[in-house]
């Protein structure tokens, strides 16, 4: 069996749904097992028609939900051939909508639990309209719940043994099918209430369940010819990276490579299951296969993730003493905040945080080890491939390409495959631009 995911473009009209169920079909004697995201901008829509019930104004939601409908209804006479489809479509759309304005009544008590069933809806109505399609087409597809399928742990984390079983239980009841449909990013948590995988989260889905059905490949198409070498929204001229090593994807990923979400490559690299990355605009084109060889001696491209914060505090008590970064880490951990990047010296320390939350409790509960610097609008430019400290030089080449901007921070030698810098916001651009020029002509 094979895992696909399709994202957001790949679904976003009816001609891509049209154009892209040609790709599920197995092999003569396989299953396609095929991971379906919402229709592009169809989350930002729910994300917005929440934001106006938070705001406690039911008009501004409806006016949204309003768009939203016409525009749904709208794609039932290109998806479909046949009056059966097209009504069956339509009533299961009324349905939708009317679920959907039902939350506009509940407004002032509107709450994230809400939130998270209204957001579920985009990929409920994308798999719902895509299996339709293949049932018309006389297919032998079904439709599976992520719902019944994906659960989170009560640390919030995929519940990896739970989808195991409930993901074979589920395809021991309906064994004979060449195509079985489930959404992407929306699971229950261990309360058994509907939630999600954060945004982006249907490559997650997708790995979870190939990593739990332990599938030859999870392939993730997209709208993209694989992974590029540096981000193709802000550099020009990026290549296709044509292999990975799991650690590698998962340190881009990570540090912002938007192509993947940040931890979908940890279930994967830990089944020892290949990810493919795929394109549906070309599909025949080869893509980027994330596997567990390491091509030796080589940088292999450029991530950066935005809205970082840096914290510095500063202390004599430092020097010498021991102990000093285990309060300073406790504070991080009683506030749920992880850290990215550490530097240390003898007398302070610098991290990076990307999650705002609890920043005035921490640097109050910090100021009593010490002084407190925050540096906002930051950005950790990551540069991932071989970087083992054997390899003579590698460094210096990324370190010598950005010379001329400022670095707030460096750290090398966590990993075999990173050096990350922080720098200014700002200053993200130039920096990946002269990555690029260095390390990839
Ligand atoms: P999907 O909706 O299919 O999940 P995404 O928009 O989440 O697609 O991810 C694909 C996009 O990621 C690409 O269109 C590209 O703009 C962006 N991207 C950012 N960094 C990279 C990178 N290093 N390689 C490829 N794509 C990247
Ligand atoms: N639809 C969700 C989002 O837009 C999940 C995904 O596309 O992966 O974030
Ligand atoms: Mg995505």
């Amino acid at each position: 069996m094979k895992v696909m995911k399709f994202g957001g473009t790949s679904v976003g009209s009816p001609q891509r749904m049209k154009e892209v169920v040609k790709i599920f079909n197995p092999a003569e004697g396989e299953q396609s097992f095929v991971v379906l995201s919402a229709m592009s901008g169809t989350t930002n829509s729910l994300v917005e028609i929440s934001d106006y019930l938070y705001k406690n104004n039911p008009e501004g939601a409806s006016t949204i939900i309003n768009q939203l409908e016409q525009k749904y209804m709208g794609h039932i006479e290109e998806l479909y051939a046949t009056q059966e489809f097209r009504e069956k479509t339509a009533q299961f759309l009324n349905e939708e909508f009317k679920y959907l304005r039902s939350f506009a009544k509940d407004a002032p008590t509107f709450s994230s639990k809400e939130e998270k069933v209204i957001l579920a809806q985009g990929e409920i109505i994308s798999t719902t309209m895509v299996t339709n399609y293949l049932l018309e087409q006389g297919k032998k597809a079904v439709l599976l719940s992520a719902l019944d399928i994906v659960r989170t742990n009560e640390n919030g984390e995929p519940d990896l043994n739970f989808i195991r079983n409930a993901t074979v239980a589920k395809l021991k009841e309906v064994p004979d099918y060449d195509i079985y449909i489930t959404q992407g990013f929306i699971c229950r948590n261990n309360e058994g209430e509907i939630d999600n995988l954060q945004r982006g989260g249907s490559d997650y889905t997708a790995c979870l369940i190939g990593a739990a059905l332990q599938t030859s490949e999870i392939q993730i198409w997209t709208d993209i010819d694989g992974m590029h070498n540096n981000d193709p929204r802000i550099v020009d001229h990026t290549e296709p990276v044509r292999q990975l090593y799991f650690e590698e994807a998962a340190e881009l990923a990570y540090f912002g490579a938007k192509i993947l979400h940040p931890t979908c490559i940890q279930p994967a690299k830990l089944a020892g299951v290949p990810v493919r990355l795929l394109n549906t605009m070309d599909p025949a084109a080869p893509g980027t296969i994330i596997n567990n060889e390491i091509q030796k001696g080589t940088i292999k491209a450029v991530a950066a993730k935005d809205n970082i914060t840096c914290i510095q505090i500063q202390s004599s008590r430092m020097l010498l003493a021991y102990g000093f970064l285990r309060k300073v880490f406790e504070i991080f951990e009683q506030n749920r905040t992880s850290i990215d990047m550490i530097c240390t010296s003898e007398v302070g320390v610098s991290v990076t945080i990307d999650n705002r939350s609890h920043l005035t409790d921490i640097v109050s509960e910090l100021k009593k080890y010490g002084t407190v610097e925050v540096d906002d609008n930051m950005c950790i430019v990551c540069v991932v491939g071989d970087l083992a400290s054997g390899n003579v030089g590698f460094e210096t080449r990324a370190c010598m390409a950005i010379k001329k901007i400022p670095v707030r921070m460096i750290s090398y030698g966590g990993s075999n495959y990173n050096i990350s810098f922080l720098v200014k916001a700002e200053d993200k651009k130039r920096t990946l631009q002269a990555l690029s020029e260095t390390l990839f002509k």
